[in-house]
């Protein structure tokens, strides 16, 4: 059974924490969320050795998918995520990056959409992916059991929860996507985030202003 590891770049001006997650000692690994600064994210995988073999997007947001094009190009790997509510957003990537001064934006087509229930891989590292709508409608969760940590993209932060002011955002779904979908998979997972620090289901259980 390979380990899982796991390095945060943050790219774009909104410190968007894109993620590469590989497997030892094989080192096949995704990259979760390839916002831009494809040198950086590039860089990083050479600096690990990591052999990529997918591209993952938790959801269709600027900062988060501009770069996944161009990425998959160069790399020749499948864009897996994020559901397809996001659809829209992934299609409008040319003209918000625009708008927001991120590079080389493109717009984006999955190779495969994501759902609830859907299990996705690199090496015999396995991710569940649960679908937590309410900051995006299309917005994913990919969590390693067996390893006990989720990536979450703007769903959850430490201390806060994604804003819901967006297109199709909605602040109700969105804290029930968090309370029915990411509190019970148990207060020891830890999950990267989509910017600033890492956290715990458990810490932010018990001090999250949004979730008391
Ligand atoms: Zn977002
Ligand atoms: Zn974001």
């Amino acid at each position: 059974m390979s380990e899982a590891r796991a390095v945060i770049i943050p790219v774009t001006p909104f410190a968007q924490n894109c993620t590469l997650v590989w497997s030892e000692p094989g080192k096949r690994g995704a990259v979760i969320d390839p916002g831009g600064d494809l040198a950086e994210i590039e860089r990083a995988i050479e600096q690990n050795g990591v052999t990529v073999e997918k591209i993952w997007l938790t959801h269709g947001h600027v900062d988060h998918a501009s770069g996944a094009a161009e990425l998959k190009e160069r790399l020749r790997v499948p864009i897996e995520g994020p559901h397809r509510a996001d659809l829209f957003l992934l299609q409008n990537l040319v003209e918000t990056a625009r708008a927001f001064g991120i590079a080389g934006a493109r717009n984006v087509t999955p190779d495969r959409w994501l759902d609830q229930g859907d299990r996705i891989s690199v090496d015999d590292l396995a991710f569940d992916v649960l679908h937590c709508p309410g900051h995006s409608p299309g917005s994913v969760v990919l969590f390693n059991a067996q390893q006990r940590f989720a990536i979450v993209g703007d769903v959850l932060f430490s201390g806060s929860i994604g804003r819901s002011d967006l297109p199709g955002g909605d602040q109700r779904t969105l804290i029930a996507s968090i309370k029915t979908k990411l509190l019970p998979l148990g207060d020891d997972v830890s999950f990267i985030c989509g910017h600033g620090p890492t956290s715990t289901i458990g810490h932010e259980r018990a001090t999250n202003p949004f979730l008391q």
